[in-house]
């Protein structure tokens, strides 16, 4: 139906961007520059990133000390590595990058930085894009010109991460919902680390086999994916959204997803070399 707003987790897998009617990425030049001429800013301290952190990072609450010093460290870093643009009237204020810093670097507390080094730039906006147009709808051989709004988006390569600011503040507040648009866009930078964004991330030997062995048994089994309670359904729509969703839901609500798919939880934590569920402290709502 024409006019209903649907705002769903958008990510592009592939080459053809799912933003075709929204602000083309040209015109993000005139605020990148802007931005990079701003004389004032300089990146904010290690008190000022742990008070933003604080008031809005709701997963950094269960982090003990030593993890929660490698989030600043990693957040800081990030800010400083990357490049963060603008488009749409945002202001990219120290709360916007330093939320949004913060959840992208809490998969890749064990490491450096190395798994985002395909990632080149953070687009931020102030809300969903919003894109129309007639598509395939949910049944085979319908049709659909339902408003899609876009939250996020991980362009394939070195291509940007796309980050609405808007779900990001929400979801970083809010952890127990087991969504997070950050650590979502992020994941599917992880998968794609190794070339292929096809919900294998860069594991070898015994672990890819364990992987494997997960995504078949999780992923392609047919029974149930309507009324998962743990993984949302967007989780089916493909093996790299598997991943990106599994992973949200690893670091959001650990232990749920530990009680429910051990296997599934076991296997990221091997990844990511993290045990949330085991963390001392729970994450707050
Ligand atoms: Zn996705």
């Amino acid at each position: 139906m024409r006019g209903v707003l649907s705002v769903v987790n958008v990510s592009s897998v592939s080459a053809a961007a799912p933003e075709p009617r929204s602000r083309p990425l040209d015109d993000t030049v005139p605020f990148i520059m802007q931005w990079r001429r701003t004389p004032s800013w300089s990146p904010p301290d290690t008190a000022r990133i742990d008070a933003i952190i604080s008031a809005n990072v709701g997963i950094a609450a269960r982090l003990d000390r030593a993890l929660r010093e490698r989030l600043l460290e990693h957040t800081a870093a990030l800010l400083q590595s990357k490049r963060w643009e603008p488009v749409a009237g945002i202001e990219l204020t120290d709360e916007v990058l330093v939320t949004i810093a913060a959840n992208a670097a809490i998969p890749i507390l064990s490491f450096d930085t190395w798994p985002y080094r395909q990632v080149r730039s953070i687009i931020v906006r102030p809300s969903a894009s919003l894109s129309s147009g007639t598509r395939a709808g949910p049944v085979a051989g319908t049709y659909t010109d339902e408003v899609i709004g876009t939250i996020g988006l991980a362009s394939p390569h070195s291509g940007p991460i796309v980050i609405s600011w808007d779900a990001a503040l929400a979801d970083s507040r809010r952890p127990a919902l087991g969504s997070n648009v950050v650590i979502h866009e992020f994941a599917h930078k992880i998968d794609m680390s190794d070339g292929y964004a096809d919900g294998v991330p860069p594991l070898r030997g015994a672990a890819l086999d364990r992987w494997q062995r997960v995504l078949r048994d999780e992923f392609h089994r047919t029974e149930g994916r309507d009324s998962d309670h743990v993984l949302r359904p967007y989780a089916w729509e493909s093996p790299a959204e598997f991943f990106a969703v599994a992973t949200e839901a690893f670091f959001c609500i650990p232990v749920r997803l530990a009680a429910a798919k051990p296997h599934l939880y076991d296997a990221l934590a091997e990844l990511y070399r993290q045990d949330p569920a085991r963390d001392s402290v729970p994450a707050q709502p």
